[in-house]
């Protein structure tokens, strides 16, 4: 068997498990992880009853009863909490699936049995973040550090060579040698920052870069970067160089939150834009699930809380709102209690961009798409 332990969720492993099929059922696990859940074991009654619940409706019961056992005894016997405040579980012992995640937030428990995972959740908590690679610079040092899913890491520390202290005093020329000795340590210093950026760029792969130091260093340091790295950039943090680590996350995660506003509203304005010349733009459900049968969406807003009744075809995918036979394979479509899921799922599978909005923000739409091209039957 095939065993994740993941302390962090990334998006290749979300398409993983979105593409994830099986004929066994799948049980999908979350659960809120809070310390004093943990504490008092409310979180292992908690599995327990939503269990005695299901065992109670489903009909597979062994491979499903096997399955909740061995979950049961992960949450007993091997479950650290490592200050995670959740927990996201797929398993199904048949399709030789078992994937952990432990998650910076408390997700609201759940327990469900499908013939997929249900990533929903987890997929709302990836969204809101990005990864940070925050760097501090100074003349002499620098350090580096990532911030993601709501949590910081000091991943570098760089010390430029040690300037001895010279007397400036009597010799004349001598002082403007030191000027010149000092300006190439700084050049090779600043060189060595940025090459070590560009080298964690190309390993970790960060989103986005965020220059803290006085305003001085920093412009001076800007030159040195590769313009990769020029394009990351989305502010400065008004920090020292030596500043507290508690301090660089408030100011990270205030930056965090200013970018993803701007990147929602940036999608948001293009669209408006789109409507007003009736471009390449789906607005409302009906008009993106037709755009997602044709593959045609590119990105994709939703409200966080916006959800519908729909139907979907189990065998090709097709996406609708009406009840009755595929278009395509003329089977009859399962209804699903949440469609607005689906068309996440479907879109995330074909590589578009998702985004969630505050549901003040999307009122008027829902749900709504830039396209890549038009789809037949748009409207
Ligand atoms: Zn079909």
């Amino acid at each position: 068997m095939v065993k994740y332990y993941m302390l962090y969720i990334t998006y290749p492993a979300l398409q993983r498990l979105i593409g994830f099929k099986s004929r066994s059922p799948i049980i999908s696990l979350y659960l809120d992880t809070s310390r004093e859940k943990i504490a008092r074991g409310v979180h292992i009654k908690i599995f327990k009853d939503m269990a005695k619940t299901i065992r109670a409706k489903n009909e597979e019961k062994s491979s499903v009863d096997d399955s909740l056992r061995r979950i049961q005894d992960y949450l007993r016997f091997e479950f650290r909490r490592n200050d995670k405040n959740g927990l996201a579980l797929f398993t199904s012992l048949d399709a030789q699936l078992w994937e952990v995640f432990q998650l910076p937030e408390p997700v609201p428990d759940a327990l469900v049995i499908e013939s997929h995972p249900y990533v929903k959740p987890l997929f709302a908590i990836l969204d809101r973040y990005r990864r940070f690679c925050i760097v501090l610079i100074d003349q002499r040092k620098a350090r580096i550090l990532e911030l993601f899913l709501g949590e910081i890491e000091e991943i570098r520390e760089i010390e430029g060579n040690t300037l001895h202290q010279v007397k400036t005093s009597g010799w004349k020329g001598y002082g403007e040698k030191i000027h010149h000795h000092i300006e190439e340590s700084i050049t090779r210093h600043f060189r060595e920052v940025a090459d070590t950026l560009l080298a964690l760029l190309r390993e970790n792969h960060f989103d986005f870069l965020l220059l803290g130091g006085t305003e001085e260093n920093v412009s001076a340091f800007l030159p040195f970067l590769h313009t990769s790295l020029k394009e990351k950039i989305i502010g400065t943090l008004p920090v020292d160089y030596k500043a507290d680590i508690q301090e660089i996350l408030r100011l990270g995660k205030k930056a965090e939150r200013k970018e993803k506003e701007e990147r929602v509203g940036k999608i948001l304005k293009r669209i408006l834009e789109e409507k007003t010349k009736e471009g390449l733009v789906s607005v409302g459900l009906p008009s993106v699930l037709n755009a997602l049968n044709f593959a045609a969406i590119q990105v994709l807003l939703v409200a966080e809380e916006y959800r519908e009744e729909g139907y979907k075809c189990p065998s090709c995918g097709y996406l609708s709102l009406k009840e009755g036979d595929c278009p395509h394979c003329k089977k009859k479509m399962e209804k699903k209690l949440d469609i607005v899921e689906e068309a996440v799922e479907t879109a995330i599978l074909q590589d578009a961009q998702v985004e969630y909005g505050s549901k003040g923000l999307l009122k008027d739409f829902g749900i709504t798409g830039l396209l890549r091209f038009r789809p037949p039957h748009h409207a």
